[in-house]
C-alpha cells in the first residue's frame, strides 16, 4: 500500500503551513471551506490523523472522523439552510482521489440545483467566508 505522504495540502493545512476558511475544529477532526466550491457552502471534513483514504485509515480514526462530518453536516444543512446534502468519499486516482489525506465532502442541496462540474476555478475569497459564516454560526 502506498505512503502517507506528510507533505500533501491537507497535512500542510493542518500543520497551519497554508491557510484554510475553518468552520469547525475539535481534538480529532478540522473542517473548512473547499477552495474550488463544487455547491455553495462545501465544506471537506478531514481527520486529525494521518491516512490516505478509507483503505488505510485505522477504524478508531474512522469513528472519529463520521462523527465529526455528522456534526458538521448538521451546521451545513442549518447555516446554508439547504433542503438536503450530498457526502462523498473518494479513494485513489481512479476512484477521483486528488488530495490524499482522507476527507468528507460535505455538499448542502437545494430541490433543482445541480452540482457545479469541477472546473478548477478558486471561489471568490469573500464568497467563503460569507458561507463560511453562516456555517460556523450553526453550530
Ligand atoms: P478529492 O481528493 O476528494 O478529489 O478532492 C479534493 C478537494 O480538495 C477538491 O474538491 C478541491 O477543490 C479541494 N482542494 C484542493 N486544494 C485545496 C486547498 O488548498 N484548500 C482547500 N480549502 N481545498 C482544496
Amino acid at each position: 500500500m502506498t505512503a502517507y505522504d506528510d507533505n500533501n495540502i491537507f497535512a500542510k493545512i493542518l500543520r497551519g503551513e497554508l491557510p484554510c476558511e475553518k468552520v469547525y475544529e475539535d481534538d480529532h477532526v478540522l473542517a473548512f471551506m473547499d477552495i474550488m466550491p463544487r455547491a455553495d457552502g462545501h465544506v471537506l471534513v478531514i481527520p486529525k490523523a494521518k491516512a490516505r483514504n478509507i483503505l488505510d485509515i485505522a477504524p478508531d480514526d474512522l469513528k472519529n472522523l463520521i462523527a465529526g462530518a455528522q456534526k458538521v453536516a448538521k451546521a451545513v444543512k442549518a447555516g446554508m439552510k439547504a433542503e438536503g446534502l450530498t457526502i462523498q468519499q473518494f479513494s485513489e486516482q481512479a476512484g477521483g482521489q486528488i488530495v490524499f489525506h482522507i476527507h468528507f465532502h460535505i455538499l448542502p442541496r437545494w430541490d433543482g440545483v445541480a452540482l457545479r462540474p469541477h472546473t478548477g476555478a478558486m471561489a471568490p475569497a469573500d464568497d467563503l467566508k460569507t458561507f463560511a459564516a453562516q456555517i460556523r454560526a450553526a453550530f
